[in-house]
């Protein structure tokens, strides 16, 4: 054998760097299932199974082309249950000449390679290039400066790509960002796009019954998985989004609503995390819809801020920090995850729903990530390290690349403000604003205190109260801080005292 080379789960795109000049000859895939990937944190069944059915699915195609792919099974006799032990046992099986390995788009599977590469200098690690942004071009943005700030970097970026620009250099429409037209509250008689289906297949269905049978523990409905393992479908799933989903896209981006678990979300990034879709030519078929007016401005630059900023900014954020980023706590955070993060059982309506969907199908769009669960969990101090593993372990997109600057960073401001300017912190009201949670639910927004109020709002003001140490220069935050100052003093000892008290219940193992 002559190259080895090793494709892993979320590697799924035949132009991944390993396998440039790949030959059916002389070569050898080795892809392989193994326990401790699936078992790291406890990933959701319908994520495991997803990754598992697109990993079979695309040694299939291989095959199809010629190549050999030495494909190991989860339940196969002699799995030594880690991707360093299956690469060990392909090596002194097949003894190849060079061994290649897309870099792991993860630190903790990279850190194992790089180890191994010392035992066997035959390994070579090749760079990924499925992102628009290299890791020197963004160590080079980041130089010198303390505090980064993802704006800047995407007009660096729509610069670099010259996506959404106009001739003159300036950004198309003249404006580098349209958030303040993205914020609207769903109106009730608007119709929301109906989701495509991925029928299961015979490869899925075995899939299915393994994770059923080895994962049984994990918290997530296995049952229901309806989406697509394969780049035919994933495009296919695409093409629906960019037709029915992406003209509202941009108006209802932040909108929430009882049991609608997508509205016009694209639910792509999964599919892309793993390889099933290129995010570039995402990017450029968005700018030419736009192009065509088919879709306004404001969607386009929308959905292209996410995938060309955000996505491309959370992973050079990723590797400019890695390992000690993952041990950050600025805000000195203590608290356990409290157990209804695993179960949906609590009495607030908002939480409720994100979490039921998440149990369901793996999936809940940014603002129920970042305005109510992860709300919630910057407000009442839970351990960062404790609510990462969760999102990283609940969502069927989240791989650590992306999760963890986006929770411990975006969401908890735990890195002190060096992702994000301000912690993301909302009373009950911005909740009311973009949902209508509030009014299926238990607990009254109006009510700041007392066994009724909803728990946002105390726990609101007890957090702003509680790190006025670190948070009370934020000039972003000076607003907030002068309106809790020009409160009574009673009040704000009532608010005090509350959130003490919910805290208190969470502390006891209560749900809320
Ligand atoms: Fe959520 Fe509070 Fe609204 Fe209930 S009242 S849905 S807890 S924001």
């Amino acid at each position: 054998v002559r190259h080895l080379i090793l494709i892993l789960g979320d590697q799924l795109d035949e132009a991944i760097s390993s396998l440039r000049d790949a030959d059916p000859q002389r070569d050898r895939i080795l892809m392989a299932e193994v326990m401790e990937e699936g078992r790291y944190v406890p990933h959701h069944p319908q994520k495991i199974l997803f990754v598992l059915s697109a990993m079979r699915h695309f040694a299939e195609q291989w095959r199809a082309d010629g190549f050999t792919v030495d494909y190991v099974r989860l339940d196969d006799a002699g799995n030594s249950g880690s991707l360093l032990g299956e690469l060990e046992r392909a090596r002194t099986r097949l003894a190849p000449e060079r061994i290649l390995l897309c870099k792991p788009s993860e630190w903790r599977l990279l850190d194992i390679f790089q180890q191994a590469q010392q035992r066997w200098p035959e390994l070579e690690l090749r760079d990924d290039e499925r992102f628009f942004c290299t890791q020197s071009r963004f160590e080079a943005w980041a130089k010198g400066r303390k505090q980064l700030r993802m704006e800047l970097f995407y007009r660096e970026m729509r610069k670099h790509t010259q996506l959404l620009m106009d001739p003159d250099g300036g950004p198309a429409g003249g404006a580098w960002n349209y958030d303040a037209d993205n914020r609207k509250a769903l109106p009730a008689s608007v119709e929301i796009p109906p989701q495509p289906h991925f029928p299961q297949d015979a490869i899925t269905l075995e899939v299915q019954a393994l994770v059923a049978e080895r994962f049984a523990d994990h918290y997530g409905v296995l049952e229901g998985f309806d989406y697509p393992v394969t780049r035919a479908a994933a495009e296919s799933l695409w093409q629906h989004f960019l037709a029915l989903g992406m003209p509202s896209f941009g108006d209802y981006q932040d909108a929430m609503a009882d049991n609608q678990p997508y509205l016009f979300h694209a639910r792509i990034a999964a599919a892309m995390n793993i390889g099933l879709l290129d995010p570039r030519r995402v990017c450029l078929d968005v700018q030419a819809a736009w192009q065509a007016g088919d879709i306004p401005l404001n969607a386009a630059e929308g959905f292209i801020r996410q995938i060309l900023g955000w996505r491309e900014y959370v992973r050079g954020i990723y590797w400019l920090m890695m390992p000690d980023y993952a041990e950050r706590n600025a805000l000195g955070n203590q608290r356990d995850l409290p157990e209804f993060y695993w179960t949906g059982e609590t009495r607030m309506n908002c939480m409720s729903q994100a979490i039921g969907q998440t149990l369901e199908h793996a999936y809940a769009h940014h603002i129920q990530r970042l305005m109510v669960t992860g709300n919630f969990a910057l407000l009442t101090g839970i351990q960062p390290k404790q609510i990462c593993d969760w999102y990283l372990a609940v969502y069927m997109d989240a791989f650590d690349w992306v999760e963890l600057p986006n929770t411990l960073g975006m969401v908890m401001h735990a890195d002190g403000g060096y992702l994000g300017s301000k912690p993301y912190c909302a009373s009950g009201q911005y909740i009311k604003r973009m949902s209508n949670h509030c009014k299926g639910c238990a607990y009254k927004v109006t009510e700041q205190t007392g066994e009724k109020a909803c728990p946002f709002n105390s726990l609101y003001w007890h957090f702003l109260m509680r790190h006025r140490d670190k948070l009370g220069a934020n000039h972003r935050l000076a607003m907030v801080y002068r309106n809790l100052d020009r409160m009574p003093e009673a009040k704000q000892q009532a608010l005090w005292a509350w959130g003490e008290k919910l805290l208190a219940r969470l502390d006891a193992g209560y749900s809320l």
